[in-house]
């Protein structure tokens, strides 16, 4: 946060420029009501205006006619589309409009792509997340396994990794010796979104265990991971919360100021 904060005051001295965050909502879920407050919250710390446009019945057209209007807008550097999105509306047909450079989740194809050919400066920030935590603690190698193939978090982490010296596994639901992996790497990356699910079975006294499992419970938050009981067999885990979810939620605006130095270098 401190980092970030200092690149904001940078930004804004050497450009004058106020940074403007856009988040749009659509709908009343009420997890996606929590995250977009708290980016605003996260932004007030940060020097950071983030402003949301929240809208109850829009379709495809007029939705992408939004974002297309900010994507041109010099007060806008970026813009956040909030999930989950109504059936009728198709998540990555949306945010394809998003120019890459305003692409604060950085799931758009291109900043997806650049992770292809080792660019980073917009990358996903959850697998930024634990990138961030395992650089931290000065982990710079191994054998991974990663418990997930979304766009969100397994398929942009395994490249992240692989752009480092890691060696990465990646495993789903139909992966029928999924124990036997886990056990035989030297870290999990657990994304199943199912409470607990890994218990001291799955690990050893080498194991280091990054939970990216968010699961609610009613006003509770439990990871992917049976953190009670694999924490004293592990080398290093990560709590839920308190883990990879804050770091993601600092990631954000870290892809945000980068995208705001492409556009001064690029458009100014
Ligand atoms: P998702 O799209 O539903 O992906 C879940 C993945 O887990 C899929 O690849 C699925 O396999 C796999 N899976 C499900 N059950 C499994 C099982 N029993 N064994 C092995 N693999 C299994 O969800 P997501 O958006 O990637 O999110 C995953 C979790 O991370 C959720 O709990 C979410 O809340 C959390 N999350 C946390 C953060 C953070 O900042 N901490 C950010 C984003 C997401 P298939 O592909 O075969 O279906």
């Amino acid at each position: 946060m401190e980092e970030i904060k200092n690149e904001v005051d940078d930004l804004k001295n050497k450009y004058g420029i106020m940074p403007h965050l856009k988040l749009i909502q659509i709908g009343n879920d009420a997890a996606s009501s929590i995250y977009a407050n708290a980016k605003i919250r996260r932004g007030k710390k940060l020097g950071i205006n983030v402003t949301l446009d929240k809208y109850q019945n829009i379709n495809q057209d007029e939705l992408i006619d939004l974002i297309k209007k900010y994507s041109i807008d010099k007060n806008i550097h970026g813009i956040m589309m909030e999930s989950p999105l109504p059936e009728n509306l198709n998540y990555y047909d949306i945010i394809k409009y998003i120019p890459y450079y305003k692409d604060s989740d950085g799931l758009s194809p291109v900043n997806l792509g650049n992770l292809y050919i080792r660019n980073e400066e917009i990358a996903p920030a959850t697998a930024r997340a634990v990138v961030d935590i395992l650089e931290h603690y000065g982990i710079k190698n191994g054998n991974v396994c990663i418990v997930n193939r979304s766009p969100v978090v397994g398929r942009p982490l395994s490249m992240m990794l692989l752009n480092r010296d890691f060696t990465v596994s990646i495993c789903h639901s139909k992966t029928s010796n999924l124990k036997e992996i886990v056990e035989s790497s030297d870290i999990l990356v657990a994304a199943i979104g199912k409470k607990h699910y890994f218990g001291k079975d799955f690990v050893n006294n080498n194991s280091i265990v990054i939970d990216v499992g968010i699961n609610y419970e009613g006003n509770k938050i439990y990871g992917d991971v049976n953190f009670d009981e694999v924490s004293g067999i592990v080398k290093a885990i990560t709590p839920v919360p308190g883990g990879v979810g804050v770091v993601t939620a600092t990631d954000i605006f870290q892809n945000f100021i980068n995208g705001i130095k492409i556009q001064m270098h690029n458009f100014v």
